[in-house]
């Protein structure tokens, strides 16, 4: 197990993997989130700094939540944050729905060839590792 700061309350705690939150902060933040996201239910015109100092949460943990797509947007909310690729205006994700597309298209057809070059270029890697240590042997 291992023993990282909790990136809220700072204090030392056993990290199990996912955020950096101690199980205080991981349950006050789940709150938050709940909170949130009722805010933005009764609000839908909020904007994100708006939401953030209402129910005192950062900007970046509310971009990150949207992010996540934990927070969903109406399409005709104010809020929106930049698709990753283009820089178009979403409301919830990482990208858009073209680049999603285009993304999942190159996904697929590109799925399997760089591992297999990978692997080639591993193997000749090692084939002239060997043939190097044969010599070096050679001429001790
Ligand atoms: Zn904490
Ligand atoms: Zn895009």
């Amino acid at each position: 197990m291992e023993v990282k700061n909790c990136k809220g309350c700072k204090k030392l705690f056993n990290y199990i993997g996912g955020v950096q939150l101690c199980p205080v902060c991981r349950e006050a933040l789940e709150d938050k989130f709940q909170a949130v996201k009722k805010y933005i239910y009764e609000n839908p015109k909020a904007s994100l700094v708006e939401i953030s100092e209402d129910n005192d949460v950062s900007n970046t943990q509310l971009r990150q939540w949207i992010r996540e797509e934990r927070l969903m947007f109406t399409e005709d909310s104010v809020i929106g944050i930049e698709c990753e690729n283009c820089g178009t205006r979403i409301n919830t994700g990482r990208f858009c729905r073209r680049c999603k597309e285009t993304l999942a298209n190159t996904l697929n057809s590109a799925y399997q060839k760089p591992a297999v070059r990978d692997e080639q270029k591993k193997s000749q890697n090692s084939a002239s590792r060997m043939r190097f240590l044969e010599g070096w042997n050679n001429s001790n």
